[in-house]
């Protein structure tokens, strides 16, 4: 057995300073990229390289290459004319000439290129009007008799700030690895767990990725392919795994009020609901209430295509709080869905007697006033959007938090929520709501600090949904369409799309159509609905679109969720080119509810971009969430599909979801084995990679 990494004596935590020409200000800016440590500087990792080991013929170069050229100044152009501007053209003896542009330029850079200087230059080759061009190359003077010295290794790119150069930042890298350990004191992860997935020592990894040799593939080091990037992607997706593990434990320790009910109001609904449960529903439902039983915090998600009936398996969830005595908040991402799931708890818990309370953002003054202290007086369910998490909401008796569509918030927001009930010592259990479904090996590492269920069936009687994609140029055969879909006495959306965020020109977007389409079709009845609407102006639309007095609904994007008519058979999707996967999966959602067969036609502004004509081609494919998520994530990356971003839980250094989620199986059994045997292991992995961050394990 190796000797065990301690503290001391590891010159992995020596401070900065301690680095020979590191003085108190560079080590200030280099805390400011949570550079604290000596071993900070170690796994710093490069973001990417730049290959500077040789000079390439200008006759070689391809737009998209990033590529060093030497060549001769031909000619020098300043142009005023909309913004100041910089061309210098240099040729070579492959007799082709490169264009430099520059936006930005100071007088003394005008001098340097008279016309005849030679230019060693490095930047990426793009196609511009007047042929390759590279915009504001990195570019040295080289003297007439000088010989061009190209560099021996590849340049690593490291992330850094303002104030502190390349250069400077690959030099204090460079120092701090100098003092790397040996491998048996740098290694954490045991021997014994570690052997079977062969790996390349750690210290042979980092100096691999901070100094590639000569000879490197850079083709394989540019996708992060490389056994050592592969190595270090392994050891970082093992930390965020025992980071939110750790989170989950801290979080489970913790005591929950034991929700045990004799299940009376939950029969109550079971026997007024118009539908008996699926099979998932009632499994998923039971699982949650055995969680919910217990007298620690329960942590679950539970995914479902949509359509699959979560509402319900939470309103059950919601039954056990308020029969042990236990308030309920419901949180949603959005207005609109938080209203729907009002009107749902409202129409199903009222009956039973159970107050449903309002507060949303919106909600001002003396209404808000009110459902403040009916919150804390005890309201049985609170229903909102983020304005539950805001400061002034208290509840009485938090017992549960239901999250719907969780990937659109971040773990923080998830956290808050949880605080407002931390109370007496006693954490609420959490319910998760989410539609998309997570391919595995995501969630294995997104939601590690999560138990997972899965509504893996639709309620009976749903037919697929038939899509095509059709070019704007074909909009009269669509209106066809739905004049015949109308005689037949079938229901249509018409769904406009534009900017996402801006609500106003969305709304004008759908009063063209909505004027485009009363034109066109005489004897219809077409109604009209967007997100400036008020409430109460919503409903009695949507009401009317149920009840069949209109034909047709032009919609923004707000029907996106919550919508359910199912005498709808037709979806026309306008701009759908510019929708995400998700989104698309979504709306389409809205039909093919019923057991008529149901279309969605995705009009499109053409040419399509790559990305566009795929996610089209997707759509058309298959009515499968699971298999539209796999295509997003691919399409995507992880931080876009799981909306985290921002928060930047899964902003990797090295590793990515997309390309090595093979990893994670390995990954979860190191973690376990980890864990169990070697605890203080874990932490210095959390430490080594997530240093400040570690900051949310103990929220
Ligand atoms: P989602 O999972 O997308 O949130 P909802 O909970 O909104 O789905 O349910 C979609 C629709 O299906 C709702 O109208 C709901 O009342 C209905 N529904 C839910 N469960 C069943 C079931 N077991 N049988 C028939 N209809 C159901
Ligand atoms: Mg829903």
């Amino acid at each position: 057995m190796p000797p065990s990494p301690s503290l001391s004596g590891d010159s992995g935590h020596a401070p900065l300073t301690s680095l020979g020409g590191v003085g108190p200000a560079l080590a200030e800016t280099l805390g400011r990229l949570g550079l604290r440590e000596v071993q900070d500087l170690w796994f710093h990792l490069p973001l990417r390289y730049e290959d500077k080991t040789h000079v390439l013929p200008i006759a070689d170069l391809r737009p998209g290459d990033r590529a060093q050229v030497e060549g001769r100044v031909e000619a020098v152009e300043r142009g005023f004319r909309y913004r100041p501007q910089l061309k210098v053209l240099i040729s070579d003896d492959s007799g082709r000439s490169l264009l430099l542009r520059f936006f930005h330029f100071r007088k003394a850079q005008i001098d340097q290129f008279a016309v005849g200087a030679r230019i060693l230059c490095f930047g990426e080759v793009r196609y511009g009007a007047q042929g390759l061009e590279i915009v504001h190359p990195q570019y040295q003077r080289i003297e007439a008799d000088e010989a061009v010295v190209v560099d021996e290794l590849l340049t690593p790119i490291y992330p850094t700030t303002e104030g502190l150069g390349p250069k400077r930042l690959a030099g204090v890298i460079g120092k701090a690895l100098s003092r790397l350990p040996p491998d048996d004191r740098l290694e954490l992860i045991p021997e014994d767990i570690g052997r079977p997935l062969n790996l390349v020592s750690l210290r042979e990894a980092l100096l691999y990725v901070h100094r590639p040799p000569p000879d490197t593939n850079l083709g394989q080091l540019g996708t992060g392919r490389h056994p050592a990037q592969q190595r270090l992607a392994f050891e970082e997706l093992l930390t965020q795994h025992l980071t939110l593990r750790r989170m989950r434990a801290a979080v489970k320790r913790r005591r929950a009020p034991a929700l045990k009910s004799a299940g009376t109001l939950r029969d109550r609904l079971l026997d007024a609901l118009p539908f008996a449960l699926t099979g998932a529903q009632h499994r998923v439902a039971k699982e949650v209430a055995r969680d919910l039983s217990r007298a620690h915090p329960m942590l679950r998600l539970v995914q479902g295509d949509v359509g699959s009936g979560k509402t319900v398996v939470a309103a059950l969830a919601a039954l056990a709080a308020v029969e042990s005595g236990y308030q309920v908040a419901l949180m949603a991402p959005t207005e609109l869905l938080a209203e729907q799931h009002l009107r749902n708890f409202r129409a199903w818990l009222e009956p039973l007697g159970l107050e449903v309370v309002w507060l949303a953002g919106k909600v001002q003054g003396r209404a808000r006033k009110a459902a403040l202290e009916r919150a804390n007086g005890g309201a049985h369910v609170v229903v909102g959007t983020h304005a539950l998490m805001q400061e002034g909401v208290a509840f009485s008796k938090l017992g549960l938090v239901i999250v719907d569509e969780q990937h659109r918030f971040g773990v923080h927001q998830r956290l808050a929520l949880r605080d407002k009930g931390a109370e007496a010592d006693l954490v609420p259990h959490q319910l998760v709501l989410t539609a998309t479904p997570i391919p595995r090996t995501l969630a294995m590492s997104a939601y590690a600090d999560l138990d997972v269920s899965s509504i893996d069936e639709l309620p009976p009687g749903r037919t697929p949904v038939h899509t095509i994609a059709l070019s704007n140029s074909r909009r009269g055969e669509v209106i066809e369409r739905i004049h015949a879909a109308c005689a037949e006495g079938r229901q249509v959306y018409w769904v406009c799309t534009l900017i996402e965020e801006s609500e106003q020109l969305n709304a004008q977007a759908a009063e063209v159509a909505h004027a485009e389409l009363t034109a066109a079709l005489p004897d219809l009845a077409v109604g009209l609905i967007h997100g400036r609407l008020k409430p109460r102006e919503k409903q009695a639309v949507m009401d009317a679109f149920k009840a069949g007095e209109l034909a047709v609904l032009v919609a923004t994007t707000v029907i996106e969720v919550g919508v359910d008519v199912p005498n709808a058979s037709l979806m026309v999707i306008e701009n759908s080119e510019r929708l995400g996967l998700a989104q698309l999966h979504q709306l389409r959602g809205r039909v093919g509810r019923g057991a008529i067969a149901s279309n969605c036609v995705l009009l499109y502004q053409g040419p399509l971009s790559r990305l566009a004509k795929e996610r089209l081609q997707v759509m058309r494919e298959t009515n499968d969430g699971f298999r539209i998520a796999e295509k997003d994530l691919e399409l995507r990356g992880p931080g876009e599909v799981l909306g985290t971003r921002q928060t930047g839980q899964l902003q990797f250094r090295i590793a990515d979801l997309t390309r090595d989620a093979h990893l994670m199986p390995e990954v979860q059994r190191v973690a376990e084995a980890m864990m169990k045997n070697h605890p203080a292991r874990c932490e210095r992995l959390i430490e080594r990679w997530v240093g400040d961050a570690a900051r949310y394990v103990h929220a």
